[in-house]
């Protein structure tokens, strides 16, 4: 794969290092005429028919198995809608339902917020008992017990890039009779994942990180043909029906995947996700892969060599080798969120978690290595003439 021509697939502002392609993917060249035909052509044109004739109803199924094919799922196991929190909702009601006598569920202190608030909100919502054991995440494989109905884990954390052994835990979850859940925020598009090859029960993500489908694009769901027919979607909703059409007085699951739908789908942000996807479509992951690691060492050897530790406090926090790291580097100072604004302002941009977190994603589609080493340069300049200690640096926005 040739990595330097698809930076022009991307309408990246001239001279931007972007490096936040793992919060919000940049805009692929061809969305914006993509989202305006289907503003003028199908939603102006068509009208109603053109949920028929646009296709615009069969298309969560179509978006799914192409995002499937990037995660290693079976054909027909993957649909998009809603967003990451109502999948991981779903996805964990479904297991529960299908683990009737197990009353734990494990995640780790690393996972994303909103996947334990859901978690911790389901389970009160059953009111059966149940409890969620989060624990380091080295430690997810030994608190697998007999009474684990599940583990719902993100194989990628947000913070850290620290990458679990999806395979492992997954075969240690099964081992005690649980199920594995998988979210895949920041995996997809990001590291090769195999998903039926794994044995993994249920899986979700979202595709406005580094799958550059856009501000507010929908999530996906991957339930494993073992689980399709028996598994119950949560949110029984119309589009999940077997005849949404049919307009019947009671709920009858649709076939496989197809219940995992709720309601009317995003039909405008699908439009830029297929232009984001058609992209993707012809990505070797395996090759995105060795390039994602190459650049991501020459990062973490640049900064190494250029801001030493001992001088500018600069300390990794991402794992030293690449196979357990995801496709983002962070870094940890105590100064991080100025030092992050005075990179922003000199184009170089990645983002901060507190309390001490600097972001950076790797992304090889549109970063090569004269952004990584500009991203270098930058950070040294601004931590070796500490030009990051200025009020308007130090000022928090909301999202940062
Ligand atoms: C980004 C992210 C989310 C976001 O959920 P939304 O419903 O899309 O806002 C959830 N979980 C993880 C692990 C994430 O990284």
């Amino acid at each position: 794969m040739d990595f330097t021509a698809t930076k022009a697939l991307f309408d990246l502002p001239e001279g931007l290092v972007y490096l936040d392609g793992n919060s919000l993917g940049p805009l692929p060249r061809a969305a914006a005429a993509r989202v305006a035909k289907a503003v003028t052509e199908e939603w102006g044109g068509q009208l109603i028919t053109a949920w028929n004739q646009a296709g615009w109803m069969d298309q969560p199924m179509r978006l799914g198995d192409r995002i499937g094919r990037l995660i290693g799922a079976e054909p027909g196991c993957v649909t998009v809608g809603d967003t990451l929190t109502i999948k991981v909702y779903q996805a964990l009601a479904a297991a529960l339902a299908l683990r009737p006598d197990r009353r734990k569920v494990i995640s780790d202190t690393g996972n994303f917020p909103t996947d334990l608030y859901v978690a911790r909100g389901l389970l009160e919502t059953l009111g059966q008992g149940h409890e969620l054991v989060t624990v380091a995440p080295e430690a997810i494989a030994g608190a697998i017990d007999e009474d684990t109905a599940a583990i719902l884990v993100t194989e990628v954390d947000y913070r850290t890039g620290r990458r679990h052994d999806m395979a492992a835990l997954t075969a240690r979850a099964h081992a005690a009779g649980a199920l594995a859940l998988w979210d895949l925020a920041h995996s997809a598009g990001a590291v090769p994942v195999d998903l039926a090859g794994i044995g993994a029960d249920f899986a979700m993500g979202c595709t406005y990180k580094f799958l550059n489908g856009g501000p507010g694009a929908p999530a996906f769901i991957y339930v494993s043909p073992r689980h399709a027919a028996e598994a119950r979607p949560a949110l029984a909703g119309w589009l999940g029906h077997a005849a949404p059409f049919a307009f019947e007085p009671d709920y009858r699951p649709g076939a496989g995947i197809a219940r995992m739908r709720v309601g009317t789908p995003p039909v405008l942000q699908m439009a830029a996700l297929e232009a984001a996807l058609d992209i993707w479509d012809e990505v070797d992951m395996t090759a995105l892969r060795a390039r994602s690691i190459a650049l991501s060492e020459r990062f973490i050897d640049g900064v190494a060599a250029a801001c030493p530790a001992d001088v500018h406090g600069l300390a990794l926090a991402s794992p030293r080798d690449p196979a357990h790291r995801g496709s983002q580097v962070s870094f940890r100072h105590s100064q991080g969120y100025a030092i992050m604004q005075a990179l922003i302002a000199r184009g170089v941009v990645g983002d901060f978690r507190a309390p001490d977190i600097l972001r950076f994603g790797i992304t090889p589609l549109y970063i090569g290595e004269d952004e990584i080493d500009r991203a270098v340069a930058t950070l040294a300049e601004i931590l070796g003439g500490s030009l990051w200690d200025r009020p308007e640096y130090h000022r928090r926005a909301t999202v940062t």
